[in-house]
This record gives C-alpha cells, structure tokens and sequence, in this order.
C-alpha cells in the first residue's frame, strides 16, 4: 500500500489534527504536522462574519495546497464542512464534511466525504429560561453555544460558550446591546465546539482512508473507488427503467481505468419508486 509511514501537512485551526491523528496512527501509521502561518478563518466562517468563496470542494483542496505550502511536505490534506438542510425533503438540518488530499509529486487527489443530520439549531430568546431550554435541546454544554444582539447579522458575536457561568453573562451582555430585547442564539459550529460535527469529519476520513487504500488493479494508483452511478434498476412491475441505480462504476484518476460494478441491492426496482407505475 502507498502512503503508509508519511508525514501529512495539514492546515486547521480548531483542533481536527488531534481529533483524526488516531485514526491515521492506526490505519496508515502517517502522522499529521500542523501547517500554521495562515488564519484559516479568512477562508469563511460559519458565524457569517465572512462569507466563504466558491464551493466546499474547493475551498479544502485550497487548504491541502497552502498546507503543502507553508510546510513543504510534499502530501497535504484540507478539510471544509458545510451546514445546510438536507437534500431530501429539505427539512432536517444537515452536514456535510470533506477532507481532501493532495499529493503534489503524482497531482494526484482523493477526496472523502461524509454527510449526515447536524448542526442547525438556532432561536431567538427573549429571556434565561428560554435560553437554558433551547441551550439544552442545542446539546449545550458539550456542544458550545453562539449568542448575539438581534439576529443572525449582528457583529457582537460571543463564540465558544461552553459553560453556564460565562453563556449566562454573555447573554445578559447581549440582551443590553439588543435594540428589539431578543438574542439571537446558535450552536457553535466549528470542529473543537462542536462533538456531533467531530463524529462526521472522522466519518469522513475513513472514506478517504478507505479510498487511499484502494489500489487501481491496473496501475495501482491509490483511489479506486466509486465516481458514477448508472441509473436504470428495471421496474418489478412494468419492466421499464427507474431512476433508482442499476450499476456503479469505479474509476481511478491516475490511468483512466473504470470498472463496472452490479449496484446489487435488488434485482428489480419496487413499483413505488417507478414514474410510470407510481407518477
Ligand atoms: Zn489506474
Ligand atoms: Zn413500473
């Protein structure tokens, strides 16, 4: 297997090197050396303070790269997670998390992914009581709370309340600074605040390990893994293709080469999930 026994330059600010060193003790005996010299917050945060530019993708690749960067390391591995709801019926709060790596002798790159319910919880309060309930349901203390004036936009932002005895005078403060009398509290996103969000980056980085060692059988690049899912599973029914998948296809980004794999879960599709039977 490639990759075992490196040095991996990784750039983060909140913790996520010691959160994903044991895993890759473990499964690679690679050890994680903390990029530092660049505010990664500049990058975007997820209080709005600042926005972050272009996709989740790209901002992790921009990551491993500057990680390469500022420690010379030759491997990199940048990590972004998002916070949005989820892609089915759009009412659950969801997370996803990306870990990319980055190999700048061979470009090659190999990117993991997890996603899942996270994150989301927000409320405007008026008062302790209320702030204690919805501080409770957010999973405070463990997960850390976000509280300022007004609503989502204010700048007087107090992060990382992890403790009844500074979350209370923190939102008196803030409730002095609101013209409306509310607060505008939330969970504290980022990865240290945060263990529900640490679980899915971890979740992520076995995608990735798995991938990483994955060889391609024919160059044995490492990354061969799933990129396509070919739809067409036959109706039970009426025999005519559904959008559910029929196959999988695994490709490796080093030579090209692509496997075509059974999707393997039933052998027809059940007529409900049909747009003839079922439109
Ligand atoms: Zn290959
Ligand atoms: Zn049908």
């Amino acid at each position: 297997m490639k990759y075992t026994h490196r040095e991996i330059a990784f750039l983060t600010q909140h913790g996520k090197d010691r959160l994903l060193q044991p895993l890759f003790t473990e499964t690679m005996g690679c050890s994680l050396v903390r990029a530092t010299g660049y505010d990664t917050d500049q990058l975007g945060t997820f209080t709005r303070d600042l926005q972050r530019p272009g996709t989740q993708i790209a901002a992790a690749r921009f990551k491993a790269h500057k990680a390469i960067e500022l420690t010379g390391l030759p491997i990199g591995l940048g990590s972004e997670g998002t916070f949005g709801a989820d892609p089915v019926g759009g009412l659950l709060p969801w997370n996803t998390e990306i870990l990319v790596w980055c190999d700048s002798t061979s470009q090659l790159e190999i990117i993991g992914v997890a996603q899942g319910p996270g994150g989301g919880f927000q409320q405007t309060v008026d008062c302790e009581e209320d702030l204690l309930a919805f501080a409770e349901q957010a999973g405070f203390p463990s997960h850390g709370l976000v509280l300022r004036p007004d609503d989502a936009n204010n700048p007087n932002i107090y992060k990382g309340l992890q403790e009844k005895s500074t979350l209370i005078p923190a939102f008196r403060a803030t409730l002095a600074m609101s013209r409306t009398r509310k607060v505008f509290a939330e969970v504290d996103l980022r990865a240290h605040m945060n263990p529900t969000r640490q679980q899915m980056i971890k979740r992520a980085a076995e995608d990735l390990i798995a991938k990483l060692r994955s060889p391609c059988p024919r160059c044995e690049a490492p990354g061969f893994s799933e990129k396509d899912l070919i739809a067409g599973l036959l109706c039970a029914l009426c025999s005519n293709p559904t959008r559910l998948p029929v196959a999988k296809v695994w490709r490796c980004d080093a030579c090209g080469f692509a496997k075509k794999i059974n999707a393997g879960d039933t052998e027809r599709a059940d007529p409900s999930r049909c747009d003839l039977c079922n439109p």
